[in-house]
Parts: C-alpha cells; structure tokens; sequence
C-alpha cells in the first residue's frame, strides 16, 4: 500500500472505501457541536442506531406478554435469547456455534473457566500471564491461585519483554513455558495486550501449552472483532471476551465464552453449574441432578439478559453483513495509514509492533515529552483517545465507523500538540 500525506489522498480513500456507508449507522459522539474524531472503539464501541429498535422489541414483549415473552415473544422467545448470536460469534472467534455462548461479564466468566480449567495439583499448579496483563485478569488469577491453597508468588509465572524492548517475542512465552513444563497448569494471556497493542501468535503458543502439558485460555477483550481468529483450528482450550469494545454492544455489555469442544461436548468437564446450563429438554422439570446441556452452553448459569443480550443482536447483525475479511481489509489500511503519518511526528514513539500481522487496529504511542499537555490539547481539539499513566496516548481508528480523514486530521493535531 503506498500512502500519501495529504488531506486529499485521506479523501479519494474514504471515498473509494468500500465499508464508507458503515459509519452512518453509528451514533458519533459531538464535540463543539462536530463530530469527534473517535479512537476509543478499544474501550466503549458506539452505539449502531439499529440498537434501539432491537431493545424496543423486546420492551415491548415484555410490557405485552409479560411472562409469556419467555416463549411466544413475537419474534425471538427469550427461552432461546442465547441462541440468536451463535453463528455471528462462532464466525467472529473462529469456532463451531456449538462452542460459543454469549453470558456473564468477562472476569466472572475467566473465574467460571478456570474453576473448569484450572485444576491444580501438588506438581502442576503455575498459571502463566503476560507480564503487565489487565488488572482484572491479574487479580481473577491471584484469587484464583489463592482459592486453591497455593503460593501466590510461586504459582505465578509472568512474561515480560526483553530488556530494552515494549513487546514480546514467541521464544520469550516458549521458553518461559518449558522452562516451568511440569510445574505449569495453565496458561492464560490477552489475545491483544491491552497496552501494547501486541497480537500474540496464539496458535504457537497454544502448542507449546499443549506440548508442556498446561491448559491454554484467552482474554479477548481487545482481539474479538478487532483481527481474524481461529481459535477451533489453534487447538485453545477456551476463552472469554466482552462485547461492549469493538462488538459496540453497550457499556458493561453481555460477555461471551468459547469452549473447545473436545471439552465442551464431554459432559464430565467439571464446572460451576446453574439452571440454565441444565439439559433444556428437562429444565423447566425442576428436578434433582445437572445435566450439562453440550458444548459452551452448559456454562451457562442463568437466564438471558435480555435487554443486554438484544444489543448485541443489533450490533452482531452489522457484523454479520461486513464480515471479518473486508473489515480486517480496511482495517489493515487505516491503522498503516495512520502508521505512516505518525513516523512523521516527533516526540513520540509507538511501541505497538509494526508488523501489520502482530497487531490490530490499535496504536499505542509513547510521549517522550509533553505527553499529558498534548494529550488535553486533543481532547480540546475533539480527538477522544485514552491515556495511560505515565505517558502513554492509544489510539484506535476503528474500520466501522472511522474515516481515513479522522485518522489524517489526527496527524495533524497531533504534531502540534506536541511540537
Ligand atoms: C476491558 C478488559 C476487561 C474488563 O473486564 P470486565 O469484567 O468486562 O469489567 C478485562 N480484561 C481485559 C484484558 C480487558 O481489556
């Protein structure tokens, strides 16, 4: 791809981009009365204006039929809400539909897949993370660790970089992996770190998991909908992601699971159970005795959120007609766009990979001076993007809605912001 640094080249790309209608079925937050230029799509997604059309349906079953709506709701019983978003997910994660299911928050659902999948044993019982994982994940394996009688600072194995560099190589998580080999019961990493931006190659790390004889888990927070996935294929054990990132489905939006189903269709997986994850053909006998329904469904505690869960339909359904190809297309392009333009920028550096393959669309700079006085100047200048102490701006042009020219008008606020 050969860019050009000008408005007009940012223009001709917008106007050729075969995704350009998309941003029209969000809403863009206004800033001064204009649309911001929008690059936190990796912490809150907007919202797709089908949103309120797909909750409404559901309002109004409910204020209708009351109770009723769990069966005879006029378009989607609730009895099978976590069904409707199977096939858009299983499509999205690379899985069988069988092996996803939408539920829970994501950090309740990584402490129900590891009460599965962290079995520790007197010889077995290290979790490996990335070094500086999210903080959630981070205490959800302290407490796990902890739960199960273990010595916290013993059982945890993190990776971190090389010395002198922002991100990981494949031999620092293998060597780390077989140097605890006997030792290691798990290990669970972000799919994309959430600070560097790195996409991990999960399918190596996955086989040397496997070949140590550790379980393999994912947080996706920052990979689903963001770059292509196969987690069938790759052999993960399981994962869990939340949607309300790029799956734009609403602050503090339903999670959703993946169960490989080497362990998902073995009804002897132990597991925390509920209700909801009861063979449906007997749930509503109320009888004595799990029967885990088969696949990522029988995780499931509770019944469905409803008003949660038709977010994500609306938004699943955008998904459904872009498709993870052309919006991985696009998105390549934006993110090297706006790559190419900041090489220009002084003052900053991007500790994000520059290999378009290990990472997705996000960008994270490092200021090497002024970092936070540039960083009010953009947000005075309509630019949303989030800081990280102590001095890191990210920045996310999301191929849905974002335009060449936002990440172009960008470059331009931000050199001299900085300079
Ligand atoms: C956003 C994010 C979370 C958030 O967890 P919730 O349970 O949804 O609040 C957890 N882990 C990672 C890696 C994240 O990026």
């Amino acid at each position: 791809m050969v860019y050009e640094k000008s408005i007009e080249f940012a223009v001709k790309m917008d106007q050729e981009d075969p995704l350009k209608d998309y941003r029209d079925k969000f809403y863009i937050p206004q800033v001064n009365g204009k649309d911001s230029i929008y690059f936190t799509g990796n912490s809150l997604g907007l919202q797709p204006k089908n949103v309120n059309k797909y909750v409404n349906e559901e309002l109004n079953g409910w204020a209708t039929l009351g109770v009723e709506g769990h069966f005879h709701s006029n378009k989607r019983p609730w009895f099978e809400y976590h069904k409707y978003s199977k096939e858009a997910l299983a499509k999205i994660v690379g899985a069988n539909p069988s092996e996803v299911v939408s539920m829970n928050s994501l950090t309740t659902n990584l402490h129900l897949l590891m009460a599965s999948f962290y079995r520790p044993t007197k010889e077995r019982f290290k979790i490996l993370i990335e070094g500086g994982a999210f903080p959630s994940d981070q205490y959800a394996v302290e407490s796990q660790i902890k739960l199960h009688g273990f010595d916290y600072e013993e059982a945890l194995v993190e990776v971190f970089p090389k010395e002198g560099q922002s991100t990981l190589d494949l031999d620092d998580f293998t060597s780390a992996i077989e140097q605890h080999g006997d030792s290691l019961a798990l290990v669970l990493i972000g799919g994309i770190q959430y600070y560097t931006g790195q996409f991990f190659p999960i399918k190596e790390i996955t086989a040397a998991a496997h070949k140590a004889g550790a379980m393999m888990g994912l947080d996706l927070a920052h990979a689903v909908g963001n770059v292509p996935l196969s987690l069938h294929d790759d052999g993960v054990d399981f994962a869990a992601w939340c949607s309300y990132k790029y799956l734009n489905s609403g602050p503090g939006g339903v999670s959703g699971i993946f169960v490989n189903d080497k362990h998902g269709l073995n009804p002897d997986t132990p597991r925390m159970s509920g209700w909801w994850g009861h063979d449906e053909g007997e749930r509503f006998l109320m009888e004595k005795g799990f029967k885990p329904m088969p696949g990522a469904d029988g995780w499931q505690l509770s019944n469905v959120n409803i008003l949660s869960s038709a977010v994500h339909l609306a938004s699943l359904e955008i998904y459904e007609e872009v498709g993870m190809d052309a919006l991985r297309t696009k998105s390549l392009k934006l993110t090297g766009f706006m790559e190419y333009l900041l090489q220009d920028v002084e003052g900053i550096d991007i500790i994000t990979p520059s290999k378009p393959e290990e990472r997705g669309c996000q960008l994270s700079l490092e200021a090497k001076r002024n970092g936070k006085e540039a960083f009010k100047k953009l947000t005075e200048a309509g630019v949303i993007a989030d800081w990280r102490e102590p001095n890191a701006i990210r920045v996310a042009p999301v191929p849905l809605y974002n335009t060449y020219q936002d990440v172009y008008r960008f470059y331009e606020i931000l050199k001299e912001a900085i300079g």
